[in-house]
């Protein structure tokens, strides 16, 4: 039985882990959890699972809440309440499903703490990848993706040697808007921007993955995972979503993982690994019905984000945390229709273009770095 720790669960991946959990529950239960503030569907999922901790991020929702809890789970709340879910001391396993870079101080602690992390929360990794990856070697800590193209490299991988590894080629859907040029980005709708053609997932990563930071994010996030340089990393347009990444070997054989697009298989994958267990969908991958693949060049000036992110992670230091943080904030502010989907790249260029890269941050700049720059934003908007 795997006791598992889970962060962000009431958000898309969250509530996928609870299933992939309820599909198995001779092998999996769930010994923590972490909630932002929907406390309607915590309750819910609190009575059902009955984990024995729970936490809330206000002290107002931990009032509320306290006494509407089963017995057996205590209620904490805050940036201690998710350090104190991470590192629980019955858990073997962290899966990392909350949203943006508050999720880098939990991870630090669960690796402090010895635990397996199974990771989504890719800003975690964007923000702070040498000092999360390094804390993981020293406390021999393995990270295992959640991300459906980093699962796919992982699996392609098979615990080969990275040496022989000549590209990670990354596939990306495209997004909402991957039949538009740039000139009919103008003036899109945040609905719009929400109409996922494959996927359904938060309303960030799906803004994310319209102006495909979400795939600049996941260069940097497999640069940090796979412990390889950018040069190569190389993503492909693929808009049908079945292959969801390929290993390209030095004596020029590619190996590809296919599926349909369904998370609760990579965060399954995550947590029986190295085993595989039957998976929660029942449906299958049938090529013959979908007849064709599609794969097209990337334009780095059509996608700017991408290029943004390449460009960060190359100079590296506190740059990627830059990006992500710009990024966090100008996603929210278009989400509540206060900056236009192009103001998006171009206040992210901004605060790219104002910042003077710290090399090798500690972990205190990167904190400091991370809150300067959304301040930065949220002046810029104003
Ligand atoms: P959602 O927005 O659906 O869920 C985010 C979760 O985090 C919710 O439980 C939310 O709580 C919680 N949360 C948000 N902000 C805070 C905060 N400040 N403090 C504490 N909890 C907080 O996001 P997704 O599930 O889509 O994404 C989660 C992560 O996984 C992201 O890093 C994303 O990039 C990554 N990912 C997601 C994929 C997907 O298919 N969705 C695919 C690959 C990666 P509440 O709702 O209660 O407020
Ligand atoms: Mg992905």
């Amino acid at each position: 039985m795997k006791h598992i720790s889970l962060l962000g669960a009431t958000g898309s991946i969250g509530t996928q882990t609870l299933d992939v959990i309820r599909k198995h529950p001779e092998h999996f239960t769930l010994e923590s959890m972490s909630v932002g503030k929907n406390i309607e569907l915590a309750l819910q999922q609190v009575h059902e699972f009955i984990p024995a901790l729970l936490s809330v991020q206000t002290k107002e929702d931990y009032d509320k809440l306290i006494h509407k809890v089963p017995n057996k789970t205590r209620v904490v709340f805050g940036t201690e309440g998710l350090e104190e879910v991470a590192t629980a001391p019955k858990s073997d396993i962290l899966v990392n499903a909350v949203l943006g870079s508050v999720g880098l101080s939990p991870t630090l602690a669960a690796i402090k703490a010895g635990k397996t992390i199974a990771i989504a929360n890719k800003e975690t990794l964007v923000t702070a990848g040498h000092i999360v990856t390094e804390e993981a070697r020293r406390y021999n800590v393995s990270l295992i993706p959640v991300d459906s193209e980093h699962s796919a490299i992982f699996q392609a991988l098979n615990g080969e040697n990275i040496k022989e590894v000549d590209r990670l080629i990354l596939t990306a859907s495209g997004g909402s808007f991957r039949e538009r040029s740039r000139d009919e980005l103008e003036g899109v709708t945040v609905r719009e921007a929400l109409n996922h053609p494959n996927w359904s997932m938060g309303a960030k990563i799906t803004i994310d993955s319209a102006t495909m930071m979400n795939k600049g994010l996941e260069v940097i996030e497999a640069h940090w995972l796979f412990n390889i340089p950018y040069e190569q990393i190389d993503v492909v347009l693929h808009k049908e979503s079945i292959i969801h990444s390929m290993v390209e070997y030095i004596d020029g054989s590619v190996i590809a993982q296919l599926g349909t697009p369904d998370m609760r298989v990579p965060i399954q994958y995550a947590l029986t690994y190295p085993k595989r267990f039957e998976s929660i969908t029942n449906e299958r991958l049938h090529l013959w019905e979908i007849g064709l693949l599609h794969f097209t060049k990337l334009d780095m000036e059509r996608f700017r984000c991408i290029k943004f992110a390449y460009e960060a992670g190359k100079v590296g230091g506190t740059m990627p945390t830059v990006l992500n943080a710009a990024n966090e904030i100008a996603v929210a502010c278009f989400l509540e229709g206060r900056l236009s989907f192009l103001e998006i790249e171009h206040v992210i260029e901004q605060a790219l273009e104002s910042h003077t890269v710290i090399k090798k941050p500690t972990l205190e700049e990167i904190i400091k770095v991370d809150a300067e720059t959304r301040a930065f934003i949220h002046s810029t908007i104003k």
